[in-house]
């Protein structure tokens, strides 16, 4: 039996280095037994395959028209179905997943970059150039629970009203990988969190929770065992929605109260409620109060298979800057919001004109002067990091 499987994000999206997981636990399946897989790299080749199975994450990759679910072709994921997404079947589900699945196409990526370099002259470091690759190639990944009660109306996570264990850890644990990357939605809300964190932790090994924790959770005891973790790289939190202003807050009181790292970040949603000074307001606001507690924020703007709100924005040129000032976090650190676009028009070239940061900026602050005056002059650098 030959069968292929097309990870549809890393076909279609440009730089995309996440491994799909329901592809990794097709091919774990399918080779136990007994078929010959193949990762397929783009969609003209389908009719040398028994079964071609098709997988997507986001709404927005881009596939053939054509592209439809037959007798050998299978469709799926909530990149086509959002959150109707059917379930996989359990065998396959709770399948160990192939995490040897990529191996070729990281072998020809490394391959084509070596040519590449080679023709250019320059010298090749594969090391570095194979840190990109390192989700495929140093994690186990997985689910131990599934779902979510918020139902957020901007999440794909609608289908259940309650947080349940789903994998145990064994399931898409191995002894030999580096790390561990859990996708759970909302791990803390999970009656069992405690055990799962206890196990999590009894492996030595470092591990994720890559949707990021949700903070409107936390407790004394969940703080204590987590800052005390061996977590792998940022704490990730979320700060969605400016009515949880006061609760945010006493949570970063008790995040300080546990831990003076500075890896913390929290995603920051913006236009979703409206696209307008409010809108513009209520991050500026959120990103204040982040910084107040040395976290990051990271600034997610809201966008839907169909709609990309932020673009039709009056404030599109803000919403751009604010991503790009606080989504690097080496300039976030350093600058305030109106050093930023400083810089930025420090390096524009066309003279008398202004950079597309520093026009965003004016005009905005000559409309709202009192929320300028609020905001574009605070810096990360002078949070006191919760010592208040
Ligand atoms: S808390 Fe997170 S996972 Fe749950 S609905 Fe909201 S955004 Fe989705």
């Amino acid at each position: 039996m030959k069968i292929g499987i097309l990870d549809a994000d890393l076909v279609g999206r440009q730089k995309h280095r996440f491994p799909n997981l329901v592809c990794e636990k097709l091919s774990g399946y399918w080779k136990e037994h007994g078929a010959e897989v193949t990762l397929l790299l783009d969609y003209d080749h389908f009719d040398e395959y028994d079964h071609v199975f098709v997988s997507k994450v986001f709404t927005d990759t881009p596939v053939p028209e054509w592209l439809r679910e037959t007798e050998k072709v299978h469709i799926g994921g909530t990149g086509f179905f959002f959150d109707k997404a059917p379930n996989l079947p359990d065998e396959i589900e709770h399948h160990m997943p192939d995490y040897r699945l990529y191996d070729s196409w990281i072998h020809s990526e490394v391959e084509r970059a070596k040519t590449e370099y080679a023709r250019k002259g320059k010298p090749f470091n594969e090391k570095s150039f194979m840190v990109q690759f390192k989700e495929y190639t140093d994690y186990c990944i997985g689910f131990v629970t599934r779902g979510c009660f918020r139902k957020c109306p901007f999440c794909v996570n609608q289908k259940f009203d309650r947080v349940f264990k789903h994998s145990p850890l064994e399931e898409f644990y191995y002894e030999g990988c580096k790390k561990i990357c859990l996708l759970d939605d909302n791990f803390l809300g999970c009656p069992g969190w405690r055990e799962m964190l206890q196990q999590l932790i009894a492996t030595k090994k470092p591990f994720k929770f890559k949707q990021g924790l949700d903070e409107r959770l936390l407790t004394d005891e969940k703080c204590e065992m987590l800052f005390s973790s061996n977590y792998d790289g940022d704490y990730t939190f979320a700060f969605d929605n400016i009515a949880d202003y006061d609760l945010i807050h006493e949570k970063l009181k008790m995040i300080r109260r546990h831990t003076t790292t500075r890896c913390i970040k929290f995603y920051v949603l913006c236009a979703f409620e409206s696209t307008d000074e409010v809108d513009i307001e209520n991050t500026f606001k959120r990103i204040a109060l982040l910084m107040d507690y040395q976290c990051l924020p990271y600034i997610m703007r809201y966008q839907n298979k169909n709609d990309t709100p932020w673009k039709r924005s009056e404030y599109k040129g803000m919403y751009v800057s604010l991503a790009r000032w606080c989504n690097q976090p080496s300039i976030f650190k350093k600058m305030s919001f109106r050093q930023f676009c400083e810089a930025n028009q420090a390096l524009h070239k066309t003279e008398g004109t202004y950079c597309s940061a520093m026009q965003a900026m004016v005009e905005f602050e000559e409309k709202f002067p009192d929320i300028a005056a609020k905001y574009f002059d605070l810096r990360y650098a002078d949070g006191k990091g919760g010592e208040q």
